[in-house]
């Protein structure tokens, strides 16, 4: 079975001059883990950062590989979209890395930044946060309850991320790697669908299950048919197949959604059904 098919977002590349101080260009090792972090910058965003890096990245070393905020995914040095380079941004004095993985994080770790602050939708961002790194959990077969951790995991002397950031986005680090092993679950289709758990209950007399069209990009939202549940972005043109038909939130007048496999659900108003 492929992974993540046609359904992630787009990860954009924008690298960093290399050689330059930011990034070396020296292949990272074998990817043994995942490294959360968050900017410590609250309202900077994605471009922002990566700009910021472009800008100083003769004078400063610093580096991650992703950022990731409510708009855009963008990646600064190689980690999923070519050949993983060493980024640094863990620093190489602590020793939890070789103790808990028997490697340093600039090595054989990605690092993926999470923006927040007031002007940031921190749904959006934690949506995208918890995507890409269940994708690159995918990606290096990397197992998420074990093989991600906090930067505070790491440096608990000097470093706060990503809980300080999360918390402002009104999540816990916790919460971050139990929805990653969840999404992952999801993703790659490695659990067993659940039972739909909202009451099925027909709004037409056609067929209880069939397939239908996504008429414009939307969300399928996962857990309940509603608004509030976390969801992932779909594409125009995507054909799904429901399972039942359900009633839920109330959007424009139209509460009728679509119960799809996997606990997942799609507001009706966003689709076509093939005949
Ligand atoms: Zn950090």
């Amino acid at each position: 079975m492929r992974l993540f098919p046609d359904l992630e977002y787009p990860i954009k590349q924008h690298w960093l001059p290399a050689p330059s101080k930011r990034r070396s260009r020296q292949p990272a090792h074998k990817i043994r883990f995942l490294v959360a972090h968050d900017t410590g910058n609250p309202g900077s965003t994605a471009a922002g950062n990566v700009k910021y890096y472009e800008n100083s990245c003769q004078q400063i070393s610093a580096s991650a590989h992703l950022f990731v905020d409510d708009k855009q995914i963008i990646e600064c040095i190689p980690a999923l979209t070519a050949p993983p380079e060493k980024a640094w941004h863990v620093i190489y004095n602590c020793t939890e890395d070789s103790r808990l993985y028997k490697c340093k994080a600039n090595d054989a770790a990605i690092g993926v930044e999470y923006c927040y602050g007031a002007n940031i939708n921190a749904d959006e961002a934690y949506r995208r946060y918890v995507w890409v790194l269940a994708y690159a959990c995918s990606k290096f077969h990397l197992d998420p309850a074990h093989d991600i951790i906090g930067h505070h995991k790491l440096d608990p002397a000097r470093k706060r991320d990503p809980q300080s950031g999360l918390a402002v986005s009104g999540r816990s680090y916790a919460q971050l790697l139990r929805d990653v092993a969840d999404a992952y679950a999801r993703y790659s289709g490695k659990v067993a669908a659940k039972p739909v758990a909202a009451p099925i209950i027909p709004w037409t007399d056609a067929p209880p299950a069939g397939i239908i069209t996504v008429r414009a990009r939307l969300n399928l939202r996962y857990g309940s048919p509603s608004r509030l549940a976390p969801g992932r972005i779909v594409p125009a043109g995507l054909q799904v197949t429901y399972i039942g038909r359900v009633l839920g939130d109330d959007i424009d007048g139209n509460n009728r959604w679509y119960a799809l496999p996997n606990d997942e659900y799609c507001w009706s108003g966003g689709i076509v059904e093939n005949s």
